[in-house]
């Protein structure tokens, strides 16, 4: 079966909002089974979505739409669907009972206008929205399937896990299941000859590169009768990546590095500290962007200049004076003072050029120098991050997850 993703919104339309709903469904679908062959995005209006509507339907055996089931006059989506699959709109009761119990727990009355919710095309599935007002639904005539969902994805998400997902079940001939093996410190164009035979012969399960800034993500999917047949395709090719690539993988689907990083350090009970020149707070931003990163993120100091590197982290002046804020004693320096300072297992040092300006030929921009200072001793690491993108950001971007991919070896 072969799905349309349809978002209605003119917010959408004006660049007001990104339309992660359709980036969210395209990627869940192919676990029913669902391959999503297009997406389309069309706003509030009932002519245009009307016309968008009938397109999806002549190409699509399914059409999900999100949006615009609200009460509000702008929110047309329901009337256009039933009118274009030739179905009333007819009262359901037990939505129209949530509707009231939900505004009765407001201390408010229902309006006329919160009624509208709870019309449904007729025969429709509804699924009660237990986080939100509108409930959802699913359609079935004329031989296609229409699935409405809300346009807010607080709502549209776990109303997709929980209700649409399993009703989809119905449908599925077969699950795809994709796994996203994470890999650092090796580059696209070498993963791919590393990893050739792997890439370009595979076809169930498929392995497929992306490149991330400074990373490479693998996505391995296979398809099957149930999830556990597609596992026991897909692990064989994430042991045959592993056995490439060693400890350059990072994790299987776990988000991202700073995701890795806060994890393992929970699981090993260790606790970070940050000293940032270059990079100034980016590192720590990324490791606090994790829930729960509280738990060993001790304290992030921004040492820009260098009476601060001194005062505060204990660089000596010689060592500064003699090599230089770009160095690597300095980097191991401020790894140990930071480590000292906040009481941590773990001190992290970064120092360099991120430029444009500032570079020599003896320290040219891109010039980064991490450290790590534990209980066992210092070490850095010196890195050239100008070669392939000399851009200010992604010198700072790279060092950042340099960092990390030190912390977590
Ligand atoms: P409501 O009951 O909140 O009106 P609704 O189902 O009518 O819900 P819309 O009015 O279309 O949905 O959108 C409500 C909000 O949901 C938007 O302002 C936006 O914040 C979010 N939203 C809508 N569509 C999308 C989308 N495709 N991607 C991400 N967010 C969206
Ligand atoms: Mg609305």
């Amino acid at each position: 079966m072969n799905a349309e993703i349809l978002a209605v919104g003119t917010e959408l339309l004006l660049g007001n909002i990104l339309n992660t709903n359709a980036r969210y469904l395209s990627e869940r679908l192919p676990e029913a089974g669902i391959n999503v062959y297009y997406q389309s995005v069309c706003g509030d209006n009932p002519q245009r979505l009307k016309e968008t509507l009938s397109l999806a339907l002549s190409r699509s055996d399914m059409v999900i739409t999100t949006g615009g089931l609200g009460p509000t006059y702008d929110d047309l989506t329901k009337e256009t669907v039933a009118e274009a699959l030739g179905l009333r709109l007819v009262l359901h009761e037990p939505s129209l009972r949530l509707i009231e119990q939900y505004m009765a727990s407001l201390g408010r009355e229902m309006t006329p206008i919160q009624r509208k919710q709870a019309m449904q095309p007729e025969g429709a599935t509804v699924f009660r929205n237990d986080w939100g007002t509108a409930p959802a639904c699913a359609v079935e005539a004329r031989g296609k399937v229409v699935i409405l969902l809300p346009g807010p994805p607080r709502e549209m998400e776990p109303l997709f896990e929980h209700c649409v997902l399993p009703w989809l079940a119905k449908f599925s001939e077969g699950v795809l299941l994709s796994h996203t093996v994470h890999i650092f410190g090796v580059g696209e164009a070498e993963v791919e000859e590393r990893l050739s035979h792997l890439l370009r012969d595979s076809v169930n399960p498929t392995v497929a590169p992306y490149a991330k800034q400074g990373e490479v993500q693998l996505r391995v999917s296979a398809k099957a009768g149930t999830r556990e047949a597609a596992e026991a395709l897909i692990a064989p090719a994430i042991e045959a990546v592993r056995a490439e690539l060693g400890d350059h993988v990072y994790g299987i689907d776990v988000g991202s590095l700073q995701a890795a990083v806060v994890a393992l350090l929970r699981e090993r009970g260790l606790k970070l500290a940050t000293a940032e020149s270059c990079t100034a707070g980016l590192l720590s931003k990324r490791i606090t962007e994790i829930p729960g990163a509280s738990e060993v993120f001790e304290c992030g100091v921004t040492s820009y200049a260098n009476r601060i590197k001194h005062e505060l982290l204990g660089v000596s002046e010689q060592t500064l004076r003699e090599f230089g804020a770009v160095s690597e004693p300095v980097a191991c320096q401020m790894a140990e003072g930071v480590r000292r300072l906040a009481g941590a297992d773990i001190g992290v040092g970064i120092t360099g050029l991120a430029g444009p300006g500032g570079g020599s030929t003896e320290k040219p921009v891109g010039l980064v120098y991490v450290a790590l200072s534990t209980a066992g001793g210092t070490e850095a690491k010196r890195l050239m991050l100008a070669r392939v993108n000399p851009d200010r950001e992604n010198i700072r971007y790279l060092a950042s997850s340099n960092a990390l991919d030190m912390v977590r070896r």
